[in-house]
């Protein structure tokens, strides 16, 4: 008979800002360190209130005109977003890439 507990074996999971592997510490844990959970839910945050914005800039008529706003705004603002995410990926990716070559 062992006489270690049997060790229970998490699956690695992406987290949601970097998209590094980590093991998680409890069920459910979506990011790699307490960062990164802050700086996906700042972004988020700050996003939703950018949305919000743009949204009703659309969708409500203009005072004076009485005229509704353009689609446009909202649209080119997401699609800056899901630039940003992407660029964002690749520098994550180059620097887990640089500090792999450093390790040797
Ligand atoms: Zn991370």
């Amino acid at each position: 008979m062992p006489d270690t507990a049997p060790t229970l074996t998490v699956p690695a999971r992406r987290c949601r800002e970097c998209g590094g592997l980590f093991a998680p510490a409890q069920q459910g844990q979506e990011f790699c360190s307490v960062g990164h959970r802050h700086l996906y839910h700042n972004r988020v945050t700050k996003r939703g209130r950018q949305a919000y914005e743009a949204a009703m800039a659309w969708r409500m008529p203009d005072a004076a005109s009485g005229k509704r706003g353009s689609p446009t705004p909202l649209s080119n603002m997401v699609d800056r977003w899901i630039a940003e995410d992407n660029q964002r990926a690749r520098d994550y990716e180059a620097a887990r890439s640089a500090r792999k070559r450093k390790a040797g």
